[in-house]
């Protein structure tokens, strides 16, 4: 099984039998940059629509070292315990730049790696986020064809891949260091505007900075503008060390799920992320071809030198190559 090729038909049905081994094979081809691989990927993902969506999708972020690992050992083991299964898939588009990976570290979780209804994927080193993008929203697919119940998706606190995990996922949680005063006047601003709900972790620690924390952020909050008329984002403290709150986490994402199913929003959600997916994929796949089209590939570094260097402005550096496509119309 490890080295031969599986066909779309054994891919197609383990997955749907929960083989862990083969979702390992199915994800890896979709994170394949083969185009051969990407055309099976397709192939399998299609077969495998009808049995998607029915995850729990919990995105969750933070800085490294708040305790996201620590967290969603904990988590992931009250959930498993109460019966359901639980993918965990890591988003770390600084994982390809700096050769290391902050997240998706097996070692990370050496409980829930072995929990037989538990699966732990770590992140796709493509490099860039478009294609991080694709390969999480598809590997999510992918576990719910498997029959999770919940997927954690977990990203480190880095501008764009935080939007993009909020953006592929039913709710988001923040998680927040105590003493946080300082970081509410700068980047933690945009994090909490995509914000269901911010858990300052670390409690145990420090509960009087905590306390002090979770008064912030709550005020910040209730200056925002929240994620849904029906949903006010509110903070709390917790332990993932001692696993403290996290129950109570888990009240408060599936409360807004009810609030969220009943006034219709639930679905509405999926539907314009659908939407958005799409044309996130068009985007894509549209300036892939483009650049990678040889009378384009040519110029492409040239063009680029010169802007840099002043010699050439970006105006006229895009339609030079935009001609291109007018100059050689057939060329893909
Ligand atoms: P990550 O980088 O966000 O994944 O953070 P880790 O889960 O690796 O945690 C970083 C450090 O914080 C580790 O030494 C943890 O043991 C510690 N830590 C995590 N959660 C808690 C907590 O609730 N209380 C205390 N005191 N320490 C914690």
């Amino acid at each position: 099984l490890r080295r031969r090729v599986l066909s779309t038909d054994e891919l197609v049905d383990g997955v749907l039998a929960g083989d862990r081994t083969i979702l390992s094979r199915a994800i890896t081809l979709v994170e394949s940059r083969n185009p051969g691989h990407f055309e099976q990927a397709q192939a399998v993902l299609a077969r495998l629509m009808p049995h998607t969506g029915g995850a729990h999708r919990i995105g969750i972020t933070g800085v490294p070292g708040v305790g996201k690992s620590t967290f969603i050992e904990a988590f992931g083991k009250n959930l498993t315990r109460a019966g359901k299964k639980v993918a965990v898939l890591a988003v770390d588009p600084t994982s390809a730049r700096s050769g290391g990976s902050i997240l998706g570290d097996k070692t990370r979780m050496n409980e829930l790696s072995i929990d037989p209804n538990a699966y732990i994927r770590p992140s796709p080193s493509s490099g860039y986020l478009g294609g991080v993008n694709r390969m999480t929203r598809e590997t999510i697919l992918l576990c719910e064809a498997a029959g999770f119940d919940v997927v954690l998706v977990e990203t480190v606190g880095a501008g764009q891949s935080e939007t993009m995990v909020a953006q592929m996922t039913d709710f988001f949680l923040v998680l927040m260091l105590p003493g946080a005063g300082d970081e509410l006047q700068g980047i933690k601003k945009g994090v909490l505007e995509i914000a269901d709900l911010i858990a300052v972790n670390k409690a145990d620690a420090d509960p009087a900075k905590a306390r002090e924390a979770k008064r912030e952020y709550s005020s910040a909050l209730r200056i925002l503008q929240p994620t849904s008329k029906h949903w006010r984002p509110q903070s709390v403290m917790v332990s993932a060390l001692i696993n403290d709150g996290l129950d109570n986490i888990w009240d408060l994402i599936n409360q807004h799920r009810v609030v969220m199913e009943k006034e219709g929003e639930f679905a509405a959600k999926r539907a314009r992320q659908q939407r958005d997916w799409m044309w996130t994929m068009l985007r894509d796949r549209l300036l892939e071809t483009f650049t990678h089209r040889d009378d384009v590939a040519s110029r492409l570094s040239a063009l680029e030198t010169d802007v840099l260097a002043g010699t050439t402005n970006p105006t006229a550096a895009v339609e030079e190559l935009l001609g291109l496509i007018k100059t050689n119309p057939a060329q893909t």
